[in-house]
């Protein structure tokens, strides 16, 4: 086996350099060393704080118009890089190409919408506010709220990195980033773009490295006026309890147990056809999974009998072959975690309908089947808990009621999904869902306009659309005796 590079992972300042905590890389789809990261620790966040110091200074001056043209930069660089990226998402997520070309054309279309926000910001600056006395006067102006830490998960490196990072550039922010100790590749070729784009030298730093190493020192650092996380329940407490101490901003995104909603007169195969997306898109590891699937009663037989067909029929391979449709899950702790669900899963008596291990066709690589699990006890983990693999749960439901209060029955309201027939309707089921963003008889698409994020333990705040912005400024009045 050839020796593999090791790659800087610090950005810090305008200049690469390597850390002292080294991490390995894999391939999920071959279990092969893909590369080593230099990563580093508390050092090397402290000198990204220093140099995210003296980058907001520069930064935080700038016009909004100053900021949209960086911000195209980006956009344009990451579309000129789009093979290598797509190449870089595929071979360390594990994920098909086709899915991971889908994730550097959101990752474009980001940078653009945020270079839009940011030109609309200038016209806006200083506005009057009208006030009842005239004695006085009033301006409004949006401030970048200081220097903000990035903190991301594995399961769409980039994207979600880009939800943030975008957003926080366009206010006016500096950033660290810290990027997923699994998926560092796709964020070091980004910083490369990034370093191209013309950004002032120490607005953009990025530090890759472990939780402990690199994010618990971030999240407590009191020059740290804002985190924005995404990633496991756990650990979103625990990066809350760390910024309270210092009483920073934190957005959180964190998990999810979605529900796909199929009515009674809903188009059985576009039914079929979302439930697989919602379920086995990104081999499942979506926070926006739709992995409990509620049908009516009356088609509850016939929906089974084809979802069976269709998720036997899906070509899960090594995201290069051509026709992949469903890549690998991102490493063995993830592989073992969800065959682990799926075991606890057969123990409740809830009766699997197809999946539940690895495919016959391959030796290697941290693969599982599209699983389809029925008649599963509500107060299992199975139903209860977030999986994040390849794993639906179907369950019949007598009355719309009924399933409107199972999707419900969550701790979780991040999505939801609405299949059925009549438009009145399916608007009332999806106004009654506690979800931050339901689709009706859509796939899951996601449009920068709209925002992201959730009821209840999914989330803290919203990304994305004007709200995604809002989350990096101050509000400031300037209010004059005159
Ligand atoms: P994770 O919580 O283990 O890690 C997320 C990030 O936090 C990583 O960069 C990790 O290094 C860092 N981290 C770990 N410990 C830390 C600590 N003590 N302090 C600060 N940072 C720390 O999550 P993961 O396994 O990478 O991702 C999967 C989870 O992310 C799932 O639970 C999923 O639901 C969630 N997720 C949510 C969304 C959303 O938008 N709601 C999107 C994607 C993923």
């Amino acid at each position: 086996m050839t020796a593999q590079p090791m790659l800087d992972g610090l950005y810090i300042d305008g200049q690469w350099s390597a850390g002292n905590e080294p991490l390995q890389v894999i391939n999920p789809a071959t279990e092969a060393p893909l590369a080593r990261v230099a990563g580093g620790g508390p050092e090397a966040v402290d000198r990204a704080l220093r140099a995210a110091t003296g980058g907001l200074a520069r930064w935080a001056r700038s016009t909004g118009a100053e900021r949209a043209v960086v911000l195209r930069r980006i956009a344009t660089g990451v579309a000129a890089r789009r093979e290598r990226l797509v190449q870089l998402q595929s071979s360390n997520n594990g994920k098909p190409q086709a899915e991971a070309a889908m994730d550097v054309d959101d990752v474009i279309a980001t940078f653009d919408y945020y270079a839009e926000l940011a030109e609309g910001l200038d016209a806006r600056q200083d506005a009057e506010v009208a006030l009842p006395s005239a004695d006085f006067s009033a301006r409004l102006r949006r401030e970048p709220c200081g220097i903000v830490g990035l903190i991301v998960p594995w399961n769409f490196p980039m994207v979600t990195t880009a939800w943030k990072l975008a957003p926080a550039l366009a206010a006016g922010c500096s950033v660290v980033l810290k990027p997923s100790e699994v998926t560092p590749l796709p964020e070091l070729e980004l910083a490369a773009i990034i370093a191209q784009s013309g950004l002032p030298q120490g607005v953009f730093n990025l530090v890759c490295g472990t939780g402990l190493a690199v994010g618990a020192p971030l999240a407590a650092d009191p020059r740290v006026a804002k985190i924005s996380f995404t990633g496991s329940n756990a650990v979103g407490v625990q990066v809350m309890q760390r910024a309270a101490e210092t009483v920073k901003g934190v957005s959180l995104e964190l998990g999810g147990k979605s529900s796909l909603l199929v009515l009674a007169d809903a188009d059985l195969e576009l039914a079929v056809e979302l439930a697989c997306g919602g379920g086995f898109f990104n081999a499942g590891q979506m926070c926006s999974a739709t992995s409990r699937v509620l049908v009516a009663a009356e088609l509850a037989d016939e929906f089974l009998y084809r979802l069976k067909a269709r998720a036997e029929g899906i070509r899960v391979a090594e995201p290069f072959e051509a026709g992949a449709q469903m890549g690998a899950l991102v490493n063995q702790a993830q592989y073992q975690r969800v065959l682990g669900h799926i075991d606890r899963g057969l123990q409740s008596g809830a009766r699997l309908v197809c999946g539940g291990s690895r495919p016959a066709h391959l030796a290697q690589g941290y693969f599982i089947q599209p699983t389809v699990f029925t008649e599963v006890p509500l107060d299992s983990a199975l139903w209860r808990e977030e999986i994040f693999g390849p794993v639906l749960c179907v369950r019949s439901f007598d009355s719309q009621q009924e399933a409107i209060e199972l999707a419900n029955d969550s701790e979780f309201g991040l999505v939801a999904s609405v299949v059925g027939g009549d438009t009145a309707n399916t608007e009332a089921v999806a106004n009654a869902l506690q979800a931050g963003l339901v689709w009706i008889n859509a796939p899951q698409v996601i449009f920068p306009q709209t925002a992201w994020g959730g009821y209840k333990q999914s989330s803290i705040g919203r990304e994305l659309g004007p709200w995604g912005l809002q989350a990096f400024q101050e509000i400031k009045h300037v209010v004059r005796a005159n």
